[in-house]
């Protein structure tokens, strides 16, 4: 088999995050990324590995962090957990061994996941990154993937969060600080 150098990840695209009643829910601009991501998805599913690191919670967990900090969301097998829109068929279509939803239960991607020994596995060197929230948890797997010395690609249209502010914010970060590539 080929060896193959790129991974994207699509990040806690879930309807509590975008829909428009979900339960953290950065609202439009969250919506507005949905067909860039699912057309990029289709594009690269055929030379690039393919993750949705999506959060899963227990509601009232005493013992996790975000229990303070957010409202319960992504709570296992709740409609808040189900991808969002158009990418919940093209995951049902497409899953695969290259294509897999993947649990997460912090911002990072990498954090008390098997994601950092799959991506060395299959010597990936480069992530791209997209999805949801842009300043919380794409942020902290870029620092992550950063860290453990990914190349890192952010599409621009395919990354969403709360503000205008934290948008701008982070597209700065992942460029000045991490190195990544911005893709407009
Ligand atoms: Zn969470």
């Amino acid at each position: 088999m080929d060896a193959n150098k790129e991974a994207l990840l699509i990040i806690d695209y879930t309807n509590d995050f975008v829909a428009d009643d979900g339960a953290l829910t950065c609202g439009k601009p969250g919506q507005e990324i949905e067909d860039y991501i699912v057309n990029l998805a289709d594009n690269m599913k055929e030379n690039a590995f393919i993750y949705l690191p999506t959060d899963i919670h227990v509601k009232d967990d005493p013992f996790h962090p975000e229990t303070k900090l957010f409202p319960i969301h992504n709570q296992e097998n709740t409609w808040g957990r189900e991808l969002y829109g158009k990418l919940a068929p093209w995951y049902q279509a497409n899953k695969s061994n290259t294509v897999q939803l993947m649990d997460k239960t912090r911002y990072s991607s990498f954090a008390g996941t098997n994601l950092d020994i799959l991506l060395r596995e299959r010597h990936v060197d480069t992530v791209h990154l997209v999805g949801v929230c842009s300043d919380i948890c794409v942020l902290h797997t870029a620092v992550d993937a950063y860290n453990l010395g990914y190349k890192i690609v952010i599409h621009e249209k395919g990354i969403a969060t709360f503000t205008d502010n934290g948008q701008e914010w982070s597209l700065n970060h992942f460029k000045n600080s991490l190195g990544a590539t911005i893709k407009e």
